[in-house]
């Protein structure tokens, strides 16, 4: 298990990330009974507490309150879908509720307000943030909690870098409908075989600093899934990562 240390060194707040040698047992995407009693130990949260994301690159995001904390404690967590509909960012001010997302490449964004205690997380492939998951995820922590983006403190988790993100074109013009050319121009580098290689992190930064996240609080622990061995790859593995080998990042406020 490892954490964002610019994080929980600073502030009344948890956070995880795992690697391979945190074991396979996971169940499936929705469940951490997996890692369980690693899991719970490690961050003392009863697994009743945990919510999860659902992974579908959807720009949704799961509001938890001290109003419907309850009430989503006592679903069915796979069944949540059905009922609220899927989302890929979760975001609250309530203590003790964990905040869950697997990934193998994409990037895990973890966003923290310390003056109003509140904590979020996404999942960014490129699909979500052509969706709006990194925007929507800071404006719902200005709508339901009071934040100030420029509170925010923004970190981004293992994820595949630019000199291995090897995309098609049609992820240009995806991205185009949503950012600036010359932002477009920035975050695809043309390779000689006419694809692209795709600066996701750069991307999710935009976004921040487009809803005015402060670039100093803007941080990134540097590990490029691709490249080590420690992570999950979706790409490294040249096939589909099953459930089970996705990492698992989480926030929590303490
Ligand atoms: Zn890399």
């Amino acid at each position: 298990m490892n954490s964002i240390s610019i994080l929980d060194d600073r502030y009344p707040v948890k956070t995880v990330f795992t690697d391979n040698s945190d074991g396979q047992s996971h169940e499936g995407w929705h469940r951490v009974e997996c890692r369980n009693a690693a899991f719970e130990e490690y961050l003392r949260v009863p697994l009743s507490h945990v919510f999860y994301a659902y992974e579908e690159h959807t720009g949704n995001v799961l509001v938890v309150t001290s109003e419907n904390v309850e009430d989503l404690e006592a679903m069915d967590k796979d069944r949540i879908p059905e009922q609220i509909g899927e989302y890929d960012a979760l975001a609250t001010d309530v203590p003790h509720t964990m905040l869950c997302i697997c990934t193998a490449d994409c990037l895990p964004l973890f966003l923290y307000d310390p003056r109003q205690n509140v904590a979020a997380i996404a999942h960014c492939g490129w699909r979500g943030i052509c969706n709006g998951i990194v925007s929507n995820t800071a404006r719902s922590m200005v709508e339901h909690f009071g934040t100030n983006p420029r509170d925010v403190v923004a970190a981004f988790g293992p994820s595949i870098c630019k000199g291995c993100y090897e995309v098609g074109g049609e992820l240009k013009d995806a991205f185009a409908r949503r950012f600036l050319p010359q932002e477009v121009q920035r975050l695809f580098t043309s390779l000689p075989s006419g694809k692209f290689l795709l600066d996701s992190r750069n991307a999710v930064a935009l976004e921040l600093l487009r809803e005015g996240v402060r670039q100093d609080k803007i941080h990134d622990v540097g590990i490029c899934t691709f490249e080590s061995d420690d992570y999950p790859s979706f790409r490294g593995e040249g096939t589909y990562v099953k459930a089970e080998r996705q990492m698992i990042s989480g926030i929590v406020l303490t």
